[in-house]
């Protein structure tokens, strides 16, 4: 799934025009879809209704949502599993997997691909609403080491769901999450109450530290469509089972922690608090 870092980067591309048309500027002609579910809100023809003929002016991010801030009101899309963004010529054929399709007043249009069909579309006057929900960004002001450490004091939660969860931060999943926990030598089943301030602080800036990187990197190029990033280059643990780890060579765990695929170091990590 396209985390913090993936989501970054396609947010900077298409605002800034690096997949050959700059989405800021461009006037919304038309939309179709041929998957309702798609349209998570408001209904579909509401939806249609609304954003034909508005101008997107910004193309953001927030968690893993691409945001973007229209004349009358915001557009957001969450990719989930295997979502993906293209910007093609108005002709050009609907691929089998692009169930949402803007088509903008100068000839081009930006393509919701989604294999899956898990990911989501919204629209709304109140993005509030939404952001409302979500954690602080792990790269913004408000995550600071004692922001984090006072929260985690207050949780009994084990540290990698806790870390997973858009509630309680935005934009971390399982690939940043689990690099982020062997940078600084955390055990991903540790309760998050037992994490000593330094602990705590290590992590936090481990957790910047790594997204900073995957962002510089362009993201991780796995298991879903995406062009470009290399950050799976650099992954010390994650899809590393079995393979030496790169601070001690012992042998790359999996376990399942919350239902996820989770992989760690045995030794960098121990299970036990210090
Ligand atoms: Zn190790």
């Amino acid at each position: 799934m396209p985390e913090l870092p993936e989501v970054e980067t396609i947010a900077r591309n298409l605002r800034e025009g690096r997949l050959g048309l700059q989405v800021p500027g461009q006037k919304i002609a038309d939309i179709s879809n041929d998957w309702r579910r798609q349209i998570a809100m408001p209904d579909w023809e509401s939806f249609h209704e609304q954003l034909c003929g508005q101008t997107i002016l910004d193309v953001q991010r927030r968690g893993k949502y691409l945001v973007f801030p229209c004349s009358k009101g915001t557009l957001l899309i969450h990719l989930r599993m295997s979502g993906d963004i293209l910007l093609a010529d108005h002709h050009q054929p609907a691929g089998g997997h692009e169930h949402t399709i803007f088509y903008f007043a100068d000839g081009w249009s930006m393509r919701f691909s989604n294999t899956r069909k898990f990911g989501r579309v919204f629209y709304t006057t109140n993005p509030a609403a939404i952001y409302d929900k979500l954690g602080p960004e792990p790269l913004g002001d408000i995550f600071t080491a004692n922001w984090f450490y006072s929260r985690l004091s207050r949780r009994k939660r084990k540290i990698k769901p806790l870390m997973m969860d858009q509630s309680f931060l935005a934009g971390m999943g399982n690939i940043y999450t689990d690099e982020a926990l062997h940078r600084a030598h955390i055990h991903p089943e540790r309760n998050a109450d037992t994490l000593s301030f330094k602990e705590a602080e290590t992590l936090w800036q481990y957790i910047r530290e790594t997204l900073e990187e995957g962002i510089q990197r362009q993201g991780a190029s796995i298991d879903w469509i995406y062009r470009g990033g290399d950050f799976q280059n650099a992954f010390q643990v994650y899809h590393r089972t079995g393979l030496p780890c790169p601070t001690c060579g012992t042998a790359i765990e999996r376990i399942l922690v919350g239902q996820r695929s989770t992989h760690f170091c045995p030794a960098c990590q121990p299970e036990t608090v210090p």
